[in-house]
């Protein structure tokens, strides 16, 4: 703490993201990154960038990238803005649709994000409790005053909720936004995007971070009615005109040209859950059925925070939040075959006693 120090500042509390270790040797499965690398079109895209026009600012409209991210969701440019990261699309998000004295709502379990960035803004919120299976219940979030932000699927719960329980939350506030922030939705069923021509408060929230294994690169997007991306573009334009730079304007844009690459590997990490998912009940965990890149696990015979040490000793990292009523449970983003491999003849063994 600081004289100097804005109120803004004094009233921060910031978000605390998942160990980065250098350590090459380590199986880093703690913050849902993709095993796999990007499209071999990124590198390539890259690298043409570099050859050209890096002296000269990027454009500040990315028109280009919202072309194929409309076209890859089939709604138009106008519905599509891009951020640095969904994390600043969400930041944003809060500056555009929130008001300091209206209390915005979500869920009690969720990304750990949301209260940073409310604070942050002065927006007050109310927390809803999730049911005792984590599933969320829909009509505590209806009417909220100041609107109302959550993932589906949800983090770090990895529960997916159907379209007709994210389109009832939608009609149930129809004065204020919905923002349904969809990092995982790739490895789920069905995206709310087919929701926006018909509701025009719904802000649906993606990544290139997880499903397109661009997570270094922080392009994130918002897909909306034009007014709502038109509030997002003001906000940005009254910030920071040039958000994503050259190289990540490009690689995204190839990155999302490469639908077959995108399909395959998506495909190979929603095998790998479920073959985890079995391998780790077998073990006696219980596996909350995920739609994610990721499994929430527990077992009754070991403390999550026990069995997240041992790992981490072993050369493992997972993620374990220090939360009330999910502190038994810890959090493995799905890796390769061999990783997943790995971790669970480690987990036999530290079950087994042998360590
Ligand atoms: N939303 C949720 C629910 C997340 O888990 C994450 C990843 N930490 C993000 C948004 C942010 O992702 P990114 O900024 O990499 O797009």
């Amino acid at each position: 703490m600081s004289k100097f120090w804005s109120e803004m500042v004094k009233r921060t509390e910031p978000y605390v993201p998942g160990e980065q270790l250098n350590d090459r040797d380590i199986i880093k499965l703690n913050t849902n990154e993709n095993p796999y690398p990007p499209s071999p079109l990124v590198k390539e895209a890259i690298l043409k960038q570099l050859e050209g026009q890096l002296r000269l600012y990027p454009s500040p409209t990315v028109d280009e990238l919202r072309r194929v991210i409309a076209e890859t969701n089939g709604i138009s440019a106008e519905q599509v803005f891009v951020g640095n990261g969904s994390d600043e699309v969400l930041a944003f998000s809060f500056m555009a649709f929130f008001n300091p004295g209206k209390p915005i709502r979500f869920p009690a379990i969720t990304y750990s994000f949301y209260p940073v960035y409310a604070k942050l803004f002065n927006i007050p919120y109310e927390t809803i409790e999730v049911n005792e299976d984590f599933t969320l219940p829909a009509k505590p979030f209806f009417g909220a005053d100041g609107g109302v932000i959550l993932p589906n699927p949800n983090a770090p719960t990895s529960l997916y909720m159907d379209l007709s329980w994210v389109e009832s939350v939608v009609v149930n506030n129809p004065d204020t936004v919905v923002i349904i922030d969809e990092a995982y939705i790739d490895f789920a069923p069905e995206s709310a995007v087919q929701l926006v021509k018909s509701h025009e408060n719904l802000l649906v929230v993606q990544t290139t971070s997880k499903s397109r294994s661009l997570a270094g690169m922080r392009v994130g997007y918002a897909i909306g009615h034009p007014a709502l991306i038109e509030a997002l573009i003001r906000i940005k334009d009254s910030f920071n005109s040039y958000t994503i730079d050259r190289l990540a304007i490009a690689g995204a844009t190839a990155a999302f040209k490469d639908q077959k690459y995108f399909d395959e590997t998506v495909l190979k990490i929603k095998e790998t859950r479920e073959r985890l998912t079995e391998a780790l009940k077998e073990l006696g965990f219980n596996v909350l059925p995920s739609q994610t890149n990721f499994v929430f696990a527990s077992h009754s015979n070991m403390r999550a925070v026990d069995l997240y040490t041992k790992l981490k000793d072993e050369g493992i990292l997972v993620r374990h939040f220090n939360q009330s009523g999910i502190d038994n449970y810890f959090r493995i983003t799905i890796g390769t075959d061999e990783q997943m491999d790995s971790l669970l003849k480690k987990l036999e063994w530290i079950l087994a006693g042998e360590n």
